[in-house]
């Protein structure tokens, strides 16, 4: 009865972690090259980026949505979520 329960919490579990895209980005410093992983909001842009180490402010590059879409490794997650409907043939610009 016991391992029933454990197995049925495993099983939510992992099924939590499918349905969400990946809200975890590896931001690098344009300036001082420093890497922090930051939690992305899920339907917010992030327009600004501080810098802890060298104490600056970054705004995305021209096109960029947001910060992440500019200095980090993986896309912010509404670009995540266009990025799979212009697979599709839905782009507009
Ligand atoms: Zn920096």
């Amino acid at each position: 009865m016991k391992y029933l329960l454990n197995s049925i919490r495993s099983w939510r579990l992992k099924r939590q972690a499918l349905r969400r895209p990946n809200y975890f980005s590896t931001v690098t410093c344009p300036r001082c090259g420093k890497r922090s992983r930051d939690q992305m909001p899920g339907n917010a842009s992030v327009y600004f980026y501080h810098c802890l180490r060298c104490n600056s402010m970054f705004k995305p590059k021209p096109g960029d949505c947001c910060v992440y879409c500019s200095y980090g490794d993986v896309p912010c997650p509404p670009r995540q979520r266009t990025g799979w409907a212009r697979q599709g043939g839905l782009e507009n610009k």
